[in-house]
């Protein structure tokens, strides 16, 4: 990370707990320091109560994962390192996210919609066929309106990669504003930040997400923002910042949030 982003928190960091990750906290933490950084938070894969999918950690391996990150809080203790979930938002399980809740002293739960209500995940390759099929315009609509309820559901700090959709390059004709718009009215009803993911970068569709017109959409509603990373390798941390800092300042935005048990602090960039 270049000095013009001392400011930057990078806050959604994944371990090796989710299986499709490397890099224990440890390792994220040294990096941290040698990148200038003086705060970063974990967010893996939220534990389901029974075995879900094969790219999350399992319940019993929570104490793992808090023992991770203490770890790296011991070895490292000029790095505030905070403590957080990435939560798949997935409609009738609500009841479980708050009692995840109630495991630990989290510093922020992070709300995701990878999974549509038909039961796949948006950002599988496995599904990509979908995509192919022509059936672009009726999964942007299925995956805004399940954004619309993650961020109305009130379990979350802020939201993750809002455009997921768009990973693989596939995107609806026509002004796009159609699907954001009602994703920033929610955001301005319920005062939900919401983070820029430069994980998109590393994709096909190349990019930010969210897009541009998004940003500008959010920021005219006065909306908070995030910068993170989305990193599954520690090479990963703050991958993208610089673009992403461009991109909220082009937009008009000039700071981003911290959190300490839930509780959000207002730091400018
Ligand atoms: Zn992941
Ligand atoms: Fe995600
Ligand atoms: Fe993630």
């Amino acid at each position: 990370m270049e000095s013009s982003a001392v400011n930057l928190s990078d806050y959604h960091l994944h371990t090796p707990l989710c299986k499709h990750a490397t890099g224990w906290p440890i390792e994220y933490a040294q990096l941290a320091i040698e990148r200038g950084f003086t705060e970063i938070g974990f967010a893996d894969h939220n534990p389901m109560p029974e075995y879900f999918d094969d790219w999350r950690m399992l319940i019993d391996e929570l104490p793992r994962y808090f023992e991770a990150v203490e770890e790296a809080r011991q070895k490292f203790p000029s790095l505030t390192i905070r403590l957080g979930l990435e939560c798949d938002f997935i409609a009738g399980r609500e009841a479980w996210i708050e009692k995840l809740a109630s495991m630990a002293k989290w510093d922020y739960f992070i709300g995701s919609v990878h999974y549509l209500p038909e039961g796949w995940e948006v950002d599988n390759p496995k599904y990509l066929a979908r995509f192919r099929d022509g059936n672009v315009e009726e999964i942007w609509t299925e995956y805004w309106k399940v954004y619309a309820q993650c961020i109305r559901s009130g379990l979350f700090d802020f939201v993750a990669h809002p455009d997921l959709p768009k990973k693989f390059g596939f995107r609806p004709a026509g002004d796009l504003r159609r699907f954001y718009e009602p994703a920033v009215a929610a955001l301005a009803e319920t005062g939900m930040p919401f983070e820029i993911n430069t994980a998109g970068l590393r994709k096909e569709c190349r990019e930010l997400y969210p897009s541009m017109e998004f940003l500008h959409l959010a920021r005219e509603a006065n909306i908070p923002l995030l910068i993170n990373s989305d990193s599954h390798d520690p090479k990963e941390l703050g991958a993208g910042f610089d673009q992403a800092l461009a991109a909220a300042k082009e937009a008009d935005f000039s700071s981003t949030l911290r959190f300490h048990q839930h509780a959000r602090r207002e730091v400018p960039f």
